[in-house]
């Protein structure tokens, strides 16, 4: 999506810091970060607004999604245990309509 934040920091097009990737998937340090670790996941490509848009095909790429997140939880140290937060819509705080989930700890 061209006027898209989160398509244009996928394609390098806005600087991030990434954490890691996978062929689906694209983790980054959050620009504004509210918890020591916090870290941004995203699919590459522009799947859904956010997760209220989601469907039973959306499997794939949201278990390379979670089983990323643990990793990096693990290379950040979060032995302690972390946050995957998906915020869905304004008054929840939404603000980037392309789906992401916060990985968030080491409070
Ligand atoms: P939301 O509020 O939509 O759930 O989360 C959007 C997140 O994107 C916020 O935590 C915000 O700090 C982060 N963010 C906004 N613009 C940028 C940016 O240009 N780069 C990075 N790395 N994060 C951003
Ligand atoms: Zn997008």
């Amino acid at each position: 999506m061209t006027d898209c934040l989160f398509c244009k920091i996928v394609a390098k097009e806005i600087p991030s810091t990434p954490v890691g990737e996978t062929d689906l998937i694209y983790a980054f340090r959050d620009i504004a970060p509210t918890a020591p670790t916090h870290v941004l996941l995203i699919p590459k490509e522009h799947l859904a607004s956010s997760a209220g848009d989601l469907g039973s095909d959306d499997g794939p790429w949201m278990a390379d999604l979670f089983v990323l997140a643990a990793q990096i939880a693990a290379d950040e140290g979060l032995d302690d245990g972390w946050r995957l937060i998906t915020n869905v819509g304004p008054a929840a705080g939404q603000t980037v309509f392309h789906i992401h989930f916060h990985l968030m700890g080491g409070w």
